[in-house]
């Protein structure tokens, strides 16, 4: 298997096409090669990535796949677990029309350049054709690429269902996101902390281009490189920016736009990504590479979902600050092509205003107050620093304050108000007065207010927990679990009888849940 030193700054020689693990024929023919394939980004030219067949993963087994996900490629789900889907899902064939490869792309880390990365264990079988356009199907966990550096290019079942059941998630959430088609499983062995077991995910995207993928040629001085990719990704994804004075001050412009409403969405749920290295940041604002996440359970701006992160580089309240900062790690990267300091400046400036005014705009909708006023901040900031004292539950307590008491006839159940979530209630009631005193402001009936404020704060978020339920079924073989929380997570603003479990507070255990790089 071909591999490059670590940090390597040459790219890697391009393999002519690469023999499938297995060769696709009639007669295994399954949905993959049904198939209307369009690659465009192997069109790019070769020193974008290597092509090469994912390695073939032993015995594989279905575990999970996503219906929705399946409806929005056309695909009728129970073709996934036909046997001809499964070869493909675990890189064992690769479909008629596809042309995998690994990308190549750089990125900082942590705030440190880190030099070359790239796909270190995931597959680009190619783009498909869909009622919503091209998108393109990715196979992480499938075998080491030139840039696994020291990794063995797979990923266990643990993080590939963690993986899943967030993207899934983080769609019924309506926040722009990779998604998740399927998982598939085999008892291979793979070595983390203790051993555990591969799987693969396939994933799904318009594109994965990131703000590392910029910098990679940037970092080079490869101008035609950096030309070409600002070109592919402006023409395909952001063709309005074509028609600009200066194209690629706009493509920078559009990204700082999409991030700064991606990253409202963040916060608005109490979503931490742990790992915004520039390498994990999407050019289309969407939310990528799922490794050690967390959703907020109880309130701590300060909370550090990834065990690895010691400094706390990427804490909740830190997010809107990292992406600014690796926009300007983009905005670097483009100089070259927009060649003007206050040009490419002016591009990503406004991301503290469309952060900020966005961010106002959520919590009123989160507060179910339609006008802005005088005040309202300090009624905010008073909110959070009850939150942040009481560390009280962040999804549970917006779900239940459109329950405080207007515009239902059902009094709130004993031990499942608001207000029973906060030790000092007295503080509790104090704000709620001034609360409701502003509600009583808006012109909107009560009944009104209460709809709008359930359909942004979501009863269900994947909660650690959660999913830690899911894999350890699965580690026996269970995978009706994954099933039934994806589907609960599909509809996080629904009540949803016989779930009310899934909406509950963590239990104690789920404190001491670790989650960090590994996986
Ligand atoms: P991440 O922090 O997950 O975004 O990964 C950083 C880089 O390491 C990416 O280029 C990944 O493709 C690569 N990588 C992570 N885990 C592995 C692995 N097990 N094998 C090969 N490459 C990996
Ligand atoms: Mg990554």
């Amino acid at each position: 298997m071909p591999h490059s030193p670590i940090n390597s700054v040459e790219a890697p020689p391009v393999a002519d096409d690469p023999k499938p693990a297995v060769a696709g024929d009639e007669a295994a023919a399954g949905v993959f090669d049904r198939a209307r394939w369009n690659n465009r980004f192997a069109g790019l030219p070769a020193a974008f990535g290597t092509r090469l067949a994912p390695t073939p993963l032993p015995s594989p087994y279905f575990v999970a796949a996503s219906a929705p996900a399946a409806a929005s490629l056309g695909i009728d789900p129970r073709e996934l677990i036909e046997s001809a889907a499964i070869e493909v899902l675990a890189g064992n064939r690769v479909p008629a029309g596809a042309r995998p490869m690994a990308a190549v792309y750089s990125g900082h880390q942590f705030g440190v350049w880190a030099g070359q990365l790239g796909d270190g264990r995931a597959h680009l079988l190619g783009g498909v054709e869909t009622a919503d356009g091209v998108v393109d199907l990715q196979l992480k966990g499938a075998g080491r690429t030139p840039y696994s550096r020291m990794g063995d290019g797979r990923a266990v079942l643990r993080s590939s269902i963690r993986e899943f059941l967030c993207s899934e998630a983080m769609h019924g959430l309506g926040i722009p996101t990779t998604r998740a088609l399927a998982i598939v499983g085999s008892d291979q062995p793979v070595i983390r902390e203790t051993v555990e077991t591969a799987a693969v995910v396939m994933r799904m995207a318009p594109s994965f281009v990131r703000f590392g993928s910029f910098e990679h040629w940037a970092s080079q001085n490869r101008v035609d490189e950096l030309r070409a990719l600002a070109d592919h990704v402006v023409d395909t994804f952001y063709p309005a920016c074509r028609d600009a004075a200066d194209p690629y001050q706009a493509l920078l412009a559009a990204v700082t736009e999409r991030t700064a409403r991606s990253i409202v969405q963040w916060q608005s749920v109490g979503f931490c990504h742990g790992v915004m290295n520039t390498d994990n940041m999407s050019v289309l604002g969407l939310t990528l590479d799922y490794g050690p996440f967390g959703f907020l359970d109880g309130f701590d701006a300060k909370h550090v979902c990834n065990h690895t992160d010691e400094r706390g580089r990427y804490s909740y309240a830190n997010q809107p600050a990292v992406a600014r900062w690796n926009l300007y790690c983009l905005a670097e990267a483009l100089m070259p092509l927009i060649d003007d300091v206050d040009r490419a400046e002016a591009a990503v400036a406004p991301f503290k205003t469309l952060y900020t005014d966005g961010m106002a705009a959520s919590l009123h909708a989160k507060l179910g107050l339609v006008e802005e006023r005088d005040g309202d901040s300090a009624l905010i900031d008073a909110l959070f620093a009850l939150l942040q004292d009481g560390r009280t539950d962040f999804t549970i307590f917006f779900r239940r304050l459109a329950d405080l008491g207007w515009g239902t006839d059902e009094p709130p159940r004993p031990g499942r108000s608001v207000r029973d979530l906060f030790v000092d209630r007295e503080r509790f009631d104090a704000w709620a007065v001034d609360y409701r005193a502003r509600l009583m402001q808006e012109g909107r009936e009560a009944g009104a207010t209460r709809v709008a404020m359930r359909s942004v704060n979501p009863g269900y978020v994947l909660r650690n927990h959660l999913a830690e339920a899911a894999i350890v079924a699965a580690r026996v073989g269970d995978f009706t679990e994954i099933e039934r929380l994806s589907r609960v997570l599909q509809r996080p603003f629904d009540d949803q009888p016989g779930a009310e479990r899934y909406a509950d507070l963590p239990p104690a255990w789920a404190g001491s849940l670790e989650v960090s790089c590994s996986s």
